[in-house]
């Protein structure tokens, strides 16, 4: 790629401005309408780059069809980015700022001195030293997360087209929304897709291959007590409340828990409580990378739970299980060329690839077991869902490289 005159950056510093905040409480498909205002930005500037195949439905995806350049029939894949922004922190009125061959010094943002970017706070900002860093002002997220992943993609799809001797199958392009509500693939047309396998653009450091994410259960224990007017309560009362105090004060201390476990060990998550005297609930997400031990937790925590309301008699208690997600690796580990091919790639970019297995799940894990394996790719987005967000230019540069290289790899 010698030469070519990238637009990643410009293009992440349009899009952020692109106010795309998704919302977990609204019922619709997109949960807001405003994401579509960055689709539709995305869809003009895709045709603008000569793909006549563009399509925003009705849902908020944007698909999109690279051609292939080569005769024979080789696998199509898909690239894949989620154009929302987390509902954690602001995403309205975000000005992005670069900071050109990037010093080391401490950022501090000028609309709120209070917000810093330290290399103290950052260790990843100590190998970018000398990098172009973009960031917001401080009052807003970034949103590199995942436009990045977005500008990465349409960088590579402008290299691609400028360079029809670049040999590649058919590459199909995704844009997804609602992917930080976990709902970024609930009405994604599979068969419109007829992609063989893809790759999300979603990641973070430079050099990371992530084929590997957490299963995911969610759990609500429901408590029933007895309601009784509390004036006239007394040997009738039985409250759900403390029942589920009781019951959350049983679950343990030392272990089982996000605060308390990193790497490879799973955890038991309280996440949401609500209710009142006569009924309580409490929402748990059960998290392991092997999937067969989603079950002893889950038969733990109900054991729990019929111990505490032993000692409240009249009490009952529901318990229910929702699957959420399952580790992308089940899949993958069935499809292995797909990892190759990105390994490969990365490795003509001049990367060494590095699988970590991510304490989270991706619209890639989904996808995977709706028939597209799909690993995760770095971008250089970081310090996600807070004011402190930022990203190398020079990482999504590189970025984009890798694309272009897979495009080959898959043909050859
Ligand atoms: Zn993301």
């Amino acid at each position: 790629m010698n030469n070519y005159e990238y637009s990643v950056a410009e293009r992440l510093m349009r899009y952020v401005q692109i106010d795309t905040q998704s919302d977990p409480a609204s019922p619709t498909q997109p949960s807001t309408e405003k994401q579509k205002d960055l689709s539709r930005l995305l869809v003009t500037e895709l045709k603008a780059i000569g793909i006549e195949d563009v399509e925003l439905d009705e849902y908020g995806y944007v698909y999109a069809t690279i051609p292939a350049t080569v005769e024979k029939t080789v696998p199509v894949i898909c690239f894949c980015a989620h154009v929302d922004t987390a509902p954690d922190c602001s995403g309205t009125g975000v000005k992005p700022t670069l900071h050109r061959a990037w010093d080391g010094s401490d950022i501090i943002f000028p609309d709120d001195s209070s917000v810093v970017l330290s290399k103290d706070q950052h260790p990843y900002l100590k190998e970018r030293i000398g990098d172009d860093i973009i960031t917001a002002s401080g009052t807003t997220l970034l949103g590199a997360d995942d436009k990045a992943g977005v500008a990465v993609i349409m960088d590579a799809a402008q290299y691609l087209m400028q360079h029809p001797e670049v040999p590649h199958g058919v590459i199909r392009i995704l844009f997804t929304p609602d992917e930080e509500i976990g709902r970024g693939v609930n009405a994604v047309d599979m068969k419109k897709l007829a992609a063989d396998f893809g790759y999300t653009l979603d990641g973070g450091e430079r050099g990371h291959l992530e084929g590997e994410t957490f299963s995911a259960d969610g759990v609500t224990v429901t408590f029933h007590g007895i309601s009784a007017h509390p004036g006239y309560a007394k040997d009738k009362l039985v409250n759900a409340v403390k029942i589920a105090g009781a019951f959350l004060d049983a679950l343990p201390k030392n272990n089982w828990s996000p605060e308390t476990t990193e790497g490879t060990t799973g955890f038991v998550h309280p996440v949401r409580i609500e209710g009142g005297a006569e009924q309580t609930s409490v929402q748990f997400i059960i998290r392991d990378f092997d999937t067969a031990k989603l079950v002893p937790y889950e038969t733990r925590l109900k054991q729990i739970a019929s111990d505490t309301i032993q000692h409240f008699p009249g009490a009952r208690f529901d318990f229910e299980v929702k699957e959420q997600y399952r580790n992308m690796k089940e899949i993958l580990d069935q499809h292995p060329h797909v990892m190759e091919f990105a390994a490969a790639a990365f490795r003509r970019a001049g990367l060494d690839p590095e699988s970590r297995p991510v304490r989270g799940g991706t619209d890639g894990s989904r996808l995977s077991f709706m028939g597209l394996p799909c690993p995760n790719i770095f971008t250089g987005e970081m310090g996600i869902h807070s004011r402190q967000e930022y990203c190398s230019v020079q990482d999504m540069q590189k970025a984009v490289e890798v694309c272009v290289h897979l495009a080959q790899v898959v043909a050859e």
